[in-house]
């Protein structure tokens, strides 16, 4: 296996089991006979050293500023049940969580870092577990990592592989980055069968062919079940719903009316298809495809004001270079979401930039609640739920904030 040996004292951030080696900290590298190349493949698995010849940890190599992420610590190489040992973990982990029964089999299986585990991230609805790749390495992996999770967990009798958008973009890649996995024994499901999988006892349609990221978005499950509490008798706007997630909950907690806007028409009309199985005798719902800015700038027009608002927008910094413009995107949207709340309101704000910290956005929102001059207070701070968990030594892995307000 090819070695990568560190500069000296550059291995103090591994030793605390932070998983990532950035190119700057590589003192050289001794490639194995088999390269013809002057550096590592993307994707291949390297062993790295300290200085001084101690062995760190297995990792893959990738090409850019982090060079390695490591998958195992202290060891030379990968033991070879190394997948089924962490699916098995993660598994255990939801299991004791409480996050898998017949009222919920959704959740999310493997949360990359946060499960020790760079670069992967597998969501698992009902028997259909859905696996993306971040990185060259994990591609290279995604068989034996299939293999892993059926083996592992249950329920599961289908693997699809979704990668087109998570790989990255200039390296040269062998082999599909969308479709079945195929495991031996296993029958590949159709690919048009309309697919149901339970949150918290409220059914979803989940299309991870032509879905977003994996099909839904698992990482507000807590966050949904917090307003259902607040919605009794309040007239409650869903801004950017994709699927409905938060509209079903509101729904089940009594609010008066629910609207439902995103700007994707597929989004919406799966939010009817969801609201019409789970409350075939709702006539309290709207669902609505338009912009967000537009949707409110048109609803204030006319004097529309609500109880409590939810605000999920995507994010709005990809990268640290976006950030100034992403809390002026934040101040904007919730400026406008504020002025729309009746007195003795509630707002739920959410950002999942992981580039925008807690702190940052805090002071974007607060911004906003000033310029138009409400009195505020903060009744929750939230954040990403319990299965998609944060390594303590790589606190880079929380990017999900949100805020629950009381606007007088
Ligand atoms: N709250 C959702 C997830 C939101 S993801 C849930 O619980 O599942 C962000 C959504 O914002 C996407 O569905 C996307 O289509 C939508 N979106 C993006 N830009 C938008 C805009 N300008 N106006 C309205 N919706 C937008």
């Amino acid at each position: 296996m090819t070695t990568v040996i560190l500069k000296p004292h550059k291995e103090e951030s591994l030793k605390r089991f932070h998983p990532w080696v950035f190119s700057g900290a590589i003192g050289r590298v001794v490639l194995d006979a088999a390269h013809e190349a002057a550096e590592p493949e993307e994707g291949e698995l390297v062993c790295v050293q300290s200085a001084n010849g101690e062995t760190l940890g297995v990792g893959h190599w990738q090409i850019g500023s982090i060079a390695v992420r490591i998958l195992a610590f202290g060891v030379a190489e990968l033991p070879a049940d190394y997948w089924l040992q962490r699916v098995r973990a993660a598994y255990k982990v939801r299991e004791s969580l409480g996050l898998v029964s017949n009222q919920n089999d959704t959740f999310r299986l493997i949360h990359g870092e946060g499960d020790f585990v760079p670069g992967l991230i597998v969501d698992v609805y009902a028997d259909t577990a859905v696996v993306q790749a971040h990185s060259v390495g994990i591609h290279r992996c995604r068989q034996e990592i299939a293999e892993a999770i059926v083996s592992a967990v249950p329920q599961v009798e289908n693997v699809y592989y979704k990668s087109d958008d998570t790989l990255p973009f200039k390296a040269s890649i062998e082999g599909d980055k969308v479709g079945y996995l195929k495991v031996k024994g296993l029958e590949v499901r159709g690919l048009e069968k309309e697919f149901w999988s339970m949150e918290n006892g409220l059914a979803f349609r989940i299309d991870w062919l032509r879905g977003q990221k994996t099909g839904f978005f698992v990482d507000q499950r807590e966050n949904r079940a917090l307003v259902e509490r607040y919605a009794a008798g309040r007239e409650v706007l869903n801004m950017f719903c994709y699927t409905g997630g938060f509209s079903l909950y509101a729904l089940r907690g009594g609010a008066r009316t629910v609207d439902s806007v995103d700007v994707s028409q597929k989004a919406i009309d799966l939010v009817n298809i969801n609201v019409a199985k789970n409350f075939p005798k709702a006539k309290n719902h709207t669902a609505v495809a338009a912009d967000a800015f537009e949707y409110l700038s048109a609803q204030k027009a006319q004097g529309k004001t609500y109880d409590l608002i939810i605000l999920d927008p995507p994010a709005f910094a990809k990268h640290r270079d976006a950030v100034k413009n992403a809390l002026r995107g934040y101040q904007r949207i919730n400026a406008k979401a504020i002025e729309m709340i009746r007195p003795g309101g509630i707002l739920f704000t959410f950002s999942c930039s992981q580039a925008v910290d807690k702190e940052a956005f805090r002071l974007a929102v607060f911004s906003a609640a000033a310029s138009v001059g409400r009195n505020v207070r903060i009744l929750h701070q939230l954040h990403q739920p319990q299965d998609h968990p944060i390594n303590i030594y790589h606190p880079e892995g929380e990017y999900l904030k949100g805020l629950v307000l009381y606007i007088e």
